[in-house]
């Protein structure tokens, strides 16, 4: 199996490379050369597999002879070793026909974990069959940051730096980052706003001088290998609610894509689903889409749903990728004037072909705290708010009742307990393996919103871990 960028002017590369490279240099984004398939009668045999075991399965075929199929099965076995429960994604029937299943049972209480908890372990098995070492930076507005910290801690080929705004993320994110002691890991408080951290981290990687001395590495949600990862719990979902005789939906809260993309990309491998609903907050971009097909920017609006307070998702661009008909030089021209102008419109065609799948709703903040609080007391049960959007739109848009729906729990409702209790009252509290969060030392690095004084930190804090450039002890 080989990857291609979506705009179509990038070497193609192997997979352990578009692990490391991450975005193309094209600016596009790598998608495999072709959808590998499984039968019908395939899908059926998955059917009594646990979960470490069905994840071999799906992520095998796009490996194409990278790692070995033994080193494969070690590097999951130690990625989803650390969930709380062996079912990694366990599901749950509300009522009849009507799931939830839960993809926040990993380390830090959001579904990043169960891509990250990947990455980690298979970053450790390629940097060391290279002999190389890499510098991972990336921006976080809270959960990308803590998942990516947890995988990568205490490896020997990495350094990670993580930028957040200080003072703009929740206290459970913040304590999440800057409580893990270990030499590799490096928090910086950037005195800005999440799009300062993002700009930076931008900037750091069009120096390519720096990018290359540092070996700078991506573990943003455009890296092709967190898509893959989450594949693997869409098949798990249909497998235990209908698949493969009967199809299944699905509705996931949705910031950049990523996510519900996956689950595209598990129906393009066989899986029968009828529909993916996008659940937005105000930042409706991509339900506006839905409805008109223009995509246009309009400024960010800070909600209870902060993951998904998201204007530009990144993801798209590898869907319409496919709703091109793979043509390239269509996709880089789309982006670019969305670039230029802030929006793009599409056929009306494409537009059929993109509504024959894809549904999307919104929904205010009001109306999402009205959800968690009638859930809570129908079920006894704490929703968090993004949960809660993907929930109210698997009711609202839901086409056909007699197909089994499955709506994504992307976060613990104890890594926004404000605006949870705001809502219904109760606090609700951390999982036994973080009841002392509150109580570990904190090391906040501040840092100017100054490009020169964040490189300067990490050429000092990588520099000083003496193993840049060279190989790992
Ligand atoms: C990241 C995140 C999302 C959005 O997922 P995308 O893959 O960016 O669409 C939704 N909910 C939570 C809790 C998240 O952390």
């Amino acid at each position: 199996m080989k990857y291609v960028s979506t705009r179509g002017e990038a070497p193609t590369l192997a997979f352990d490379d578009v692990l490391l490279t991450g975005l193309a240099r094209d600016g596009g984004l790598y998608v495999p050369e072709s959808w590998p398939h499984f039968s019908t009668g395939e899908i059926a045999s998955f059917a009594s597999l646990s979960y470490k075991d069905l994840a071999f399965q799906v992520v095998q075929p796009f490996i194409g002879g990278a790692i070995a199929d033994a080193d494969l099965k070690s590097i999951i076995d130690a990625a989803y070793s650390h969930f709380d429960t062996d079912e990694v994604a366990p599901l749950t029937e509300l009522s009849d026909g009507e799931w939830i299943m839960e993809l926040f049972h990993g380390p830090t209480l959001a579904f990043k974990d169960i891509a990250m908890q990947f990455l980690g372990p298979l970053f450790d098995h390629v940097l060391a069959a290279r002999d190389e070492h890499i510098c991972i930076v990336a921006a976080t507005s809270g959960d990308t940051g803590s998942a990516a910290i947890e995988a990568c801690r205490d490896r020997n080929n990495i350094d990670i730096f993580i930028l957040y705004p200080h003072g703009r993320v929740s206290d459970v994110q913040r304590r999440q980052m800057a409580t893990v002691v270990a030499p590799n890991v490096h928090t910086i408080a950037l005195q800005g706003t999440f799009d300062d951290c993002q700009d930076t981290v931008k900037a750091l990687f069009n120096d390519l001088a720096f990018r290359d001395r540092m070996n700078l590495s991506a573990v943003n949600s455009i890296n092709w290998v967190r898509i893959v990862a989450q594949i693997v719990y869409y098949f798990w979902a249909a497998l235990k609610v209908s698949a493969p005789a009967g199809s299944v939906s699905f509705a996931v809260p949705t910031g950049n894509f990523g996510n519900v993309f996956a689950g595209y990309a598990a129906h393009r491998m066989g899986l029968p689903v009828e529909q993916f609903i996008v659940g937005t907050n105000a930042n409706d971009i991509l339900v506006r889409f839905f409805e008109s097909g223009i995509m246009e920017i309009e400024a960010v609006v800070p909600t209870i749903s902060p993951s998904m307070d998201i204007q530009i998702s990144s993801n798209f661009e590898r869907l319409l990728f496919e709703l091109y008909d793979r043509d390239s030089s269509m996709v880089a021209r789309t982006l670019k004037a969305f670039r230029l102008d802030g929006q793009f419109a599409v056929d009306a065609d494409i537009l059929a072909r993109t509504r024959k799948i894809f549904d999307g709703g919104r929904y205010t903040d009001n109306q999402t705290r009205a959800l968690i609080a009638n859930h809570y007391a129908k079920t006894g049960e704490l929703l968090d708010p993004h949960t809660a959007v993907g929930l109210a739109v698997s009711r609202s848009h839901r086409r056909n009742s007699s197909t089994p729906m499955v709506a994504l729990a992307t976060a613990h409702p104890a890594k926004f307990p404000e605006a949870v209790e705001a809502a219904s009252g109760v606090y609700p509290g951390l999982p036994a393996h973080m009841a002392d969060l509150f109580d570990r030392d904190e090391l906040i690095n501040v840092i100017p919103n100054d490009l020169a004084a964040v490189r300067g930190f990490i050429e000092d804090r990588a520099k000083n871990a003496d193993r840049i450039g060279g190989a790992a002890p």
